[in-house]
């Protein structure tokens, strides 16, 4: 099986159809690791979008929970907070409905293969440092954990129960061969808002038979994106980020 995982699209349709055309038919199956909306402009097309490429599992991120009133957005900037409400009052019925239900990470896939938004002990957790990744592997129940939330692509693993290091993902694609007795935690990167300070969207593949895993950066229409936002009345501090990948 090869999957195509995706996290913090953030209502980015640009950076998202920029992934899809780029990840083209390298991939079986999609997982979307959450926060398809929050920040960006077009949250109904990017949930569309994702729901007609029949996704394997979607799960929640913490803005799909604010722009749907799941949560109320006091833990948001006043930015975030402002973006949750623009988006709950465009989101349509169904897209609302949609991400209401949507189910909370951890989600087991198979036998190799669990994601995650934030971390798999708690979905609003951001794994930043050894420290919190070595609690995330420790709660992972699958060798190979995906996580999103930090907008950061970076692996962390751990051999033998020794926690052995970090690598940052991200500048260029790195493809990276999963061993067996090795846990691994990775985040892909985010697609709609990059904070790396590398604007490009990112995103990974993970193929179950060869083993191999990918982390991709693909270029997209910036400028795009960056309109529809200041059209959309959107704060001006939404589109220029997406330019610094910040
Ligand atoms: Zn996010």
């Amino acid at each position: 099986m090869r999957y195509l995982i995706i996290s913090d699209i953030h209502a980015n349709i640009d950076a998202l159809e920029a992934v899809l055309e780029r990840a083209d038919d390298a991939w079986d199956c999609l997982l979307v690791l959450g926060d398809l909306v929050g920040y960006g402009a077009e949250p109904n097309l990017v949930i569309d979008t994702l729901l007609g490429l029949s996704p394997l599992a979607v799960i929640r991120g913490n803005h799909d929970k604010a722009a749907c009133g799941l949560d109320d957005g006091s833990g948001f900037n006043h930015v975030a907070r402002l973006a949750a409400t623009w988006t709950g009052e465009r989101l349509t019925p169904a897209n609302k409905t949609f991400l209401r239900e949507l189910p909370s990470g951890p989600r087991f896939i198979d036998d190799l293969v669990e994601i995650c938004h934030g971390a798999p002990f708690d979905e609003d957790y951001y794994i930043f440092d050894g420290g919190d990744a070595v609690r995330g592997l420790e709660s992972a129940t699958r060798p190979l954990c995906f996580f999103g939330h930090t907008h950061l692509p970076v692996m962390f693993w751990v051999k033998d129960h020794a926690y052995e290091g970090a690598a940052p993902g991200g500048q260029t694609d790195t493809t990276l061969s999963i061993e067996e007795g090795t846990r691994y935690l990775v985040n892909g990167g985010s697609v709609g808002q990059p904070r790396d300070g590398d604007p490009r969207a990112a995103f990974a593949l993970f193929d179950t038979e060869s083993r191999e895993l990918t982390l991709v950066r693909v270029p997209y229409a910036v400028d795009k994106a960056q309109r529809r936002i200041l059209a959309a009345g959107l704060p001006a501090s939404l589109a220029n980020r997406l330019a610094l990948g910040r």
